[in-house]
């Protein structure tokens, strides 16, 4: 299969040096983008900034912001089979972005008016031209029901869901805990395992879902 995969976070920046982000280190799209290519299978990944080797092999282009993403994602959209959107994308960016850097003079700093990013899945899932598409659902409460609403309201063919309350799991660690959610409402609980366990397991129930 050919195979679009995002990792890492975005940047959305305030002026030329300071940014709202999040702490995604991309380590679960990476290992994804690995476990694939080892599979035999075509393989793109769009980062975000992180500090990782990219899998030898495998074409990487590099973006910053979520806007960026979006349109690197849109391009390449027609070539893929699937997507895998690991990608933490902010939800917001600074309305306007300052040319210059903003100085420190006075206490107070005018307030920081956020616009909404793209939603990259969402847009993908309102027209899937035959594409299946996985989705992320980092979830600190009622992970389950939460990612479930993802997963329709994005036109999702399956959620990863990650309950970021629990230790050693999501964000900045290198083990995560995830339950596999589908349309029909089906579910499947994994143990604590490692990001490249996590990343065998989902190319092989991809494969099986969706390899022609
Ligand atoms: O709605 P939420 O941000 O929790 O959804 C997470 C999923 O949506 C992830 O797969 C993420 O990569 C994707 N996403 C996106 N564009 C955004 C926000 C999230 O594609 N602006």
């Amino acid at each position: 299969m050919k195979i679009l995969i995002t990792a890492g976070p975005t940047r959305e920046y305030l002026d030329p040096v300071r940014f709202l982000s999040n702490p995604s280190t991309g380590k679960m799209g990476y290992a994804i983008a690995q476990a694939a290519q080892q599979k035999g299978h075509e393989v793109v990944l769009v980062s975000g900034p992180t500090h990782l080797t990219p899998p030898w092999g495998i074409q990487v282009f590099n973006v910053k912001s979520a806007d960026q993403m979006h349109k690197k994602v849109l391009e390449l959209f027609d070539w893929a089979d699937g997507v895998i959107m690991t990608a933490a994308v902010s939800d917001f960016k600074p309305k306007m972005k300052l040319l210059q850097k903003v100085k420190k003079e006075g206490d107070e700093v005018d307030p920081l008016e956020l616009v909404r990013t793209p939603d990259i899945l969402f847009e993908l899932g309102k027209d899937k031209k035959g594409k299946w598409l996985v989705g992320f659902a980092a979830e600190s409460e009622n992970l389950l029901a939460n990612a479930q609403k993802k997963l329709a309201s994005k036109n999702l063919d399956m959620i990863v869901a990650n309950d970021i309350s629990q230790q050693e799991a999501g964000f900045e660690h290198d083990t995560n805990i995830v339950h596999l959610l589908y349309p029909d409402g089906s579910e499947e609980g994994l143990p604590k395992m490692s990001k490249s366990e996590v990343a065998q397991i989902l190319i092989e129930k991809i494969e099986r879902k969706f390899a022609s």
